[in-house]
């Protein structure tokens, strides 16, 4: 069973129906879905992209002095600025989530979305949390501007429950063995083969039983994905697209790409099925027993 671990729901880019249409294509099972934390964001139909990408990925592996400081910038005053500029949501609608889940329940599950600034979005955690289909907590101390410590009664409350917390890392140092130290039963996703610290965080990963990464995202590339699942090995990266953004045009987002990530590694059939969904079910299991709420 192939299920995506991450993919924001934005209907002005990408409608629900076109979306399972696509998945089914690609024989996805399932797509995991986060509220948008920005504004409709549209690649540009050009190969600078492309270059751009892939200069700041040489930079943040290579000469981190320069691509911390591009990342850091790429979050200012509100605004995120890839692709242009683009309002970051501040708090996150969940109930965009919630009704992609009702409308499909068989394909789609979800990640609450929390805001730690904001405390009227840790209070409703909870309410969504027991709502049907939702199976953890995404965070994105990046794009909200907050320190990894903020997260704590989040990261505590994901532990007790024993369900799975998605984060997106800002630079903070260190902010990626935070958590981990302090909740050893936490299990934490860090997005994007956890961007921006990647060669450091699988360093450290790779000794915590609960830490893993998603293999989402145009921040990523082939042979990023190549070299996080040599680090990590096969049981601790799941797949995920990040979708709908990379897209160019309304209702058009090609998911075989992200998942040729995978499907191009060079290790047995067997373990890629880990990556493509078996790791995401293992992670939610004790959550789902608890309260089996999902028709898996
Ligand atoms: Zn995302």
């Amino acid at each position: 069973m192939i299920i995506d671990c991450h993919f924001h729901v934005d209907e002005s880019m990408l409608t629900l129906e076109k979306m399972i249409e696509e998945m089914d294509k690609n024989n996805v099972s399932k797509t995991v879905l986060i509220p948008p934390m920005n504004e409709t964001m549209f690649d540009t139909d050009s190969n600078v992209q492309h270059y751009v990408h892939s200069l700041f990925r040489f930079l943040i592996l290579n000469v981190p002095q320069i691509g911390f400081k591009i990342y850091v910038s790429l979050v200012e005053d509100g605004y995120f600025k890839v692709n242009g500029k683009h309002k970051v949501i501040t708090k996150p609608d969940n109930d965009i989530v919630a009704d992609a889940i009702n409308k499909f329940p068989e394909r789609f599950l979800g990640w609450a979305a929390v805001n730690p600034l904001i405390s009227e979005s840790v209070e409703e955690l909870e309410s969504y949390l027991e709502r049907p289909g939702f199976i953890g907590v995404k965070a994105h101390p990046f794009m909200h501007g907050y320190t990894i410590k903020k997260l704590n009664p989040i990261a505590s409350l994901c532990q007790e429950k024993g369900i799975p917390i998605i984060i997106h890392l800002s630079s903070e140092p260190y902010s990626y063995k935070y958590l981990p130290d302090k909740y050893p039963n936490l299990k934490v996703i860090y997005a994007h083969a956890g961007l921006p610290f990647w060669k450091k965080l699988w360093k450290y990963a790779k000794d915590q039983p609960n830490v893993f990464v998603d293999s989402s995202s145009d921040y990523l590339s082939a042979s990023m994905v190549e070299k996080v699942v040599d680090a990590l090995g096969y049981r601790k990266v799941l797949y995920g697209c990040d979708g709908p953004y990379g897209m160019k045009r309304f209702n058009e987002y090609d998911y075989s790409h992200k998942k040729s990530w995978v499907d191009s590694l060079e290790i047995p059939e067997h373990q890629k099925e880990y990556i493509f969904g078996k790791n995401f079910l293992s992670l939610i299991e004790k959550g789902q027993r608890d309260r089996p709420l999902v028709p898996l």
